[in-house]
């Protein structure tokens, strides 16, 4: 299928508009014309003879039975200007006054040019000159007949041609005029629209082969394409941010292999040349780095496992209260070796969740807390029961996390301080598999922070799934 611009389609169908609406104008304009005008005109004729019969009546003296022969002359010649031949009889129908008697080729000439003209501009009118015989009165008595011939149904004199044809002339100005404006008006407005899809498909082009960088500018107007222009700008940016993540996520995941495999080289390498003597502290050395891999590995497989789509949930009701007190306990010696103090408070809460994956949460959580957490630090832990959710608050007055890192941390591989999470043995997956189980549950993990005061995280789960 051939592909217009966008610019040609809308200024070509703008043009086709106002064509049409030219047309119809024009043709209703004629229409009217013909049906109203040139039937007033008609009208106009037919009272003007019954004037011109009124008029003459008063030409007679019933005194006198005299005719004012000069004025009805004046009269006569008055009328034949303007395309009406008139015949005017006494009451015995003696001849008192007739045009074509008086000057018979100008009524000829008349006559002729009047059909001729009507003839070749209204062709379809098939008019001729039609005599209308009027009895002249004077009270009740009849004085005499006037005959009036003209054109008939009507006819259109050089004026009122002329104003045929200015009203058409205008008709014509005004639709050209009309008709570059439309198309004028068409290429604005498909620039308008054109503009920010070719940006999009520019920005979709760049980011097919890898450029996330690119931007819409604010210059757009409308409010559904400064929508879509914000949607490619968000897309984009969420793609960088992906990009850079996925980046980020291989070369950690690199990183965090490199260490210990090459710790555990070069320990076995120097038990094998014999620069070291095997001994079980050296042996747990490279066991401890072993171990380290393996929990790196396992970690990457939980985290495949929450985060698939369809992660299943084995759901019972639970009582949140109770599920926190038994996961904080197990937390018991390393809280008491760092002294920090644990509070578990608030309602017993009965809702419907996977209880060992929700367990998991509360470790991942918890176990963040107290890592990092100083020592003789505080943590509080409040399970609140909302008529539609409940939540889980997890609250220390730990290092902190960064407000650039905040939005991050739920992210896989995403640690804030890389030197002391490594020291701290996490490997940045742990929020990860904590928001993916959240979410399957239909709720959500919101965290906030304030560098060098604490972090609070807070679990929503909606008690029923909408
Ligand atoms: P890790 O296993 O490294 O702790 P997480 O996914 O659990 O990974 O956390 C990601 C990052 O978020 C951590 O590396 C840490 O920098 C930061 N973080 C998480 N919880 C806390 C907290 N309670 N206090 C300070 N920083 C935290």
């Amino acid at each position: 299928m051939k592909h217009y611009s966008l610019r040609t389609m809308i200024a070509v169908r703008f043009a086709l508009i106002v064509l049409a609406v030219i047309f119809l104008i024009s043709i209703a304009s004629n229409v009217l014309i013909s049906m109203q005008f040139e039937k007033y005109v008609g009208e106009q004729q037919n009272k003007k003879a019954e004037e011109m019969a009124l008029n003459l009546s008063h030409q007679y003296n019933n005194a006198s039975g005299e005719w004012n022969l000069d004025y009805i002359h004046g009269i006569g010649m008055y009328a034949l200007n303007e395309g009406y031949i008139i015949k005017l009889y006494d009451k015995n129908e003696g001849i008192l006054w007739d045009a074509q008697n008086h000057d018979m080729t100008l009524c000829s000439q008349l006559m002729e040019s009047i059909t001729i003209r009507m003839q070749e501009k209204r062709p379809e009118l098939d008019g001729d000159f039609v005599t209308h015989r009027f009895d002249l009165k004077q009270g009740k008595n009849v004085i005499g007949f006037l005959d009036v011939s003209y054109y008939s149904p009507y006819y259109l004199n050089e004026n009122d041609f002329q104003f045929i044809e200015a009203l058409n002339r205008i008709l014509v100005v005004v639709g050209i005029v009309c008709l570059l404006g439309a198309v004028g008006m068409g290429m604005i407005l498909a620039n308008d629209i054109a503009k920010p899809i070719e940006k999009t498909v520019e920005i979709t082009e760049m980011i097919s082969v890898g450029d996330y960088s690119i931007r819409f500018g604010e210059d757009v107007r409308s409010r559904e394409l400064s929508g879509l222009s914000r949607a490619v700008n968000q897309m984009a940016e969420s793609l960088e941010e992906q990009e850079n993540l996925r980046k980020r996520l291989t070369s950690d995941v690199a990183h965090e292999l490199r260490t210990p495999l090459a710790n555990v080289s070069s320990y076995l390498e120097a038990i094998i040349e014999g620069v070291w003597e095997p001994t079980p502290k050296r042996l747990k050395c490279c066991y401890d780095e072993l171990e380290r891999i393996s929990k790196l590995v396992s970690d990457l497989e939980r985290l495949k496992q929450v985060e698939n789509e369809n992660l299943k949930l084995y759901k019972t009701d639970e009582d949140l209260l109770k599920l926190v007190s038994s996961v904080v306990s197990n937390f018991a010696k390393q809280m008491e070796d760092r002294k920090l103090q644990c509070s578990v408070s608030g309602e017993h809460t009965v809702i419907s969740v996977d209880a060992g994956r929700m367990q998991q949460v509360i470790t991942n959580l918890v176990s963040n807390a107290v890592k990092y957490s100083d020592e003789n630090g505080t943590i509080r832990i409040t399970v609140e029961n909302r008529e539609n959710a409940a939540i889980i608050g997890i609250e220390d007055e730990g290092i902190g996390i960064d407000k650039e890192d905040l939005k991050l941390i739920f992210e896989r591989f995403y640690r804030a301080d890389k030197s002391r999470s490594r020291q701290t043995g996490g490997a940045g997956i742990g929020l990860t598999i904590a928001n993916a189980i959240v979410k399957a549950h239909g709720g959500k993990i919101s965290a906030e922070s304030e560098v060098g005061h604490g972090s609070s995280f807070v679990v929503t789960l909606p008690k029923k799934l909408s």
